[in-house]
């Protein structure tokens, strides 16, 4: 039997890569490692310890680095809503967290217009949700209030621009939830940059625990989540948490993990952040010029700001009477083109976003050129 030679090359796998002017999206392989992060992974890959400790210690350094009083490391953004819900629940209490799931006994307070495919990471632990105002209204602090009752285990907030139409302002939803001795957990996966966010939501504002991704802006590894805020809710996260069996056992945070996540976070509060959205603009300030003006009849291109999911400045492209089907297909197409493109669908059915995070330097020109051949191509002669 005559063995085919098999290696662990991506460039023998036949998946190709494209060009990311999306930006941070699981689907694409998320983010772009920071310095030094792959380099912390594999120094301790080869290592036995105590994991238990590893996490204490990392999550110490960590919320030092952040300004933070606690951190949890989970194994991503979504992880670690789960795992930061099922600490509202259970606390520390070896039955309440051995009941996992449960039946609806405990209610997950959310504002109507929050309503997303990551409350999953809620419903997965068996709570029951609650709505408060509607997908087209925010609630009052008196609706909001009259929805906390003893069964409330915490109000779930999603931040981000999708979020904040309709929506109260977390500090609003802070003092109302703090009156009633009910924690709030943010949902603020996206949201780095700024980094200033950090400690934003739980310093600044006051939420008890703050969810962002290891695996978009703070370019750690795809499976990582920091949980930052309060102490003991941070200590109920552990109990909650693998090494421990437990609802958060299936979502595993490996000792390499744990160092590149710290390494991220090392490299993400020392960068420069006024320089790096300089070459973001920049980048921008280029494609809008390529594009907009009369370069192509019937499109039009301006700088937007934020971004569909984040807060990096984009270039918005608009086609004259495009359906959102065209947009689509259109972007579809980008992707599997010769030179394959990532972009993104914008907020109007007639819209791209270019986004310019994940784009290096000489990248794009390309964007440029595949995105104005494409958009050319469609004009009737
Ligand atoms: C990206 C995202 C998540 C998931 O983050 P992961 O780190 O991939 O688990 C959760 N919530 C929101 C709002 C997000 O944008």
């Amino acid at each position: 039997m005559v063995h085919r030679l098999v290696t662990s090359r991506i460039a023998d796998l036949a998946v190709p890569s494209v060009i990311n002017a999306a930006g941070a999206y699981t689907l694409l392989g998320g983010s772009r490692l920071a310095p030094g992060v792959a380099a912390a992974m594999a120094d301790v890959s080869d290592t036995f310890l105590d994991l238990d400790l590893l996490q204490r210690r990392v999550g110490a350094r960590i919320a030092e680095l952040t300004w933070n009083e606690a951190c949890f490391v989970a194994s991503g953004a979504a992880a670690g809503v789960a795992v930061a819900i099922a600490a509202c629940v259970a606390g520390t209490d070896p039955m309440a967290i051995d009941a996992f799931p449960i039946a609806g006994t405990r209610d997950v307070v959310m504002q109507a217009s929050h309503r997303n495919g990551y409350d999953y990471s809620a419903r997965m632990t068996g709570v029951r949700l609650v709505e408060v105002g509607a997908t087209d209204r925010a609630p009052s602090e008196a609706e909001l209030r009259a929805a906390l009752v003893p069964s409330t285990a915490c109000v779930l907030l999603f931040t981000g621009p999708p979020y904040e139409a309709h929506s109260l302002a977390v500090e609003s939803v802070v003092a109302v939830a703090r009156a009633a001795g009910v924690p709030v957990v943010v949902d603020a996966a996206g949201q780095v940059p700024p980094v200033a966010n950090l400690w934003r939501y739980t310093r600044e504002l006051g939420a008890d625990l703050a969810v962002f991704s290891g695996g978009k802006g703070i370019r750690g590894p795809q499976t990582t989540g920091l949980v930052l805020g309060r102490p003991d809710l941070v200590e109920a996260c552990l109990a909650n948490a693998n090494p421990r069996h437990s609802i958060g056992r299936p979502m595993k945070v490996g000792k390499e993990e744990l160092l590149g996540i710290l390494a991220a976070v090392e490299w993400t509060v020392q960068q420069d952040e006024a320089a790096l959205f300089a070459r973001w603009e920049r980048t921008v300030e280029r494609w809008v010029a390529a594009l907009g003006g009369d370069a192509i009849p019937g499109v039009e291109a301006r700088r937007g700001f934020p971004g569909v999911h984040d807060n990096v400045p984009q270039c918005v492209v608009r086609v004259a009477r495009w359906t959102a089907t065209e947009r689509d297909g259109f972007v579809a197409a980008l992707k599997t083109a010769d030179r394959p493109v990532a972009i993104r669908a914008g907020l109007a059915a007639d819209e791209l976003q270019l986004n310019p995070m994940f784009v290096r330097e000489g990248e794009g020109l390309i964007v440029l050129d595949v995105v104005r051949d494409a958009l050319l191509g469609m004009i009737p002669r």
